[in-house]
């Protein structure tokens, strides 16, 4: 067994400045879906003993070259998932339903990695396309990334029903479980439900993984950031504080 640790570069799509890509009520911007889904994907692999590099962690713009440049600096990357949502027809609801997954052409490790995924997205019960798997030698990330890739579309923000699903927290929380599931399968890592492990710890650990790398919490001298000790009211401004920053209100 290598002790090499297997890793993954999750690709949330867009950024905080795409107000393009929203369902048509406006009640759903796929910016917010991807990075979300990524942080949630992110606590579950980490925990798992995946390395995980996310191409942006907040709601800054990073370009489609920059995120290729970001995966392929990562040394021997096993692969990069690609977080999206997809669209269809003009600006109103359409009818255009179901998850799919796209790479660049046929065959290798990225039609590996897109089975895995189609068969761990499809075991949890999550709506296809009639051809969940699709071949697109122009997508940008797809063409010039190293790793095998792959671009995930988790449903239509266009259709009515999967707007509202792809909203939901309980639905995404179902969407990530599987992908990192078929993620999992891909690197050969058995997944494990971790002891006493809940959609509460999952997304507490996105959350500290989060927190960490913006900087809010840094923990002691160490880098031990001491999750189970109680917080007092001034290491509470600080965070509160270097968050405000973050979002640049002070
Ligand atoms: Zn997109």
């Amino acid at each position: 067994m290598s002790d090499q640790k297997k890793s993954v570069c999750l690709d949330p799509g867009h950024d905080a400045g795409n107000l393009a890509n929203k369902s048509p009520d406006g009640s759903y911007y796929e910016h917010e879906f991807t990075l979300d889904l990524a942080r949630r994907m992110e606590g579950m692999l980490t925990a798992r003993g995946v390395a995980v590099t996310m191409t942006r962690t907040g709601g800054e713009a990073v370009s489609l070259a920059r995120r290729c440049e970001i995966a392929n600096s990562i040394p021997g990357l096993n692969l990069f998932v690609s977080i999206h949502s997809n669209a269809a027809g003009g600006s109103g609801w359409s009818d255009a339903a179901g998850w799919s997954v796209y790479l660049y052409g046929p065959g290798g490790d990225r039609e590996t990695a897109a089975q895995d995924l189609l068969e761990q997205v499809r075991a949890a019960g999550i709506a296809l396309r009639p051809s969940p798997i699709v071949y697109d030698p122009e997508l940008y990330v797809l063409k010039h990334t190293k790793a095998p890739a792959v671009l995930v579309e988790n449903g239509f923000h266009t259709n009515r029903e999967e707007a509202a699903l792809l909203g939901q927290p309980a639905y995404r929380q179902k969407l990530a479980e599987a992908e990192v599931k078929g993620i999992l399968q891909y690197l050969d890592i058995p997944w494990t439900d971790l002891a006493g492990e809940t959609d509460y710890q999952r997304e507490a650990a996105a959350a500290v993984a989060w927190m960490k790398e913006n900087g809010i919490m840094r923990g002691n001298g160490e880098g031990d950031l001491m999750l189970d000790q109680p917080l007092t009211r001034r290491q509470f401004a600080v965070m509160e504080y270097r968050l405000a920053k973050l979002e640049g209100f002070v």
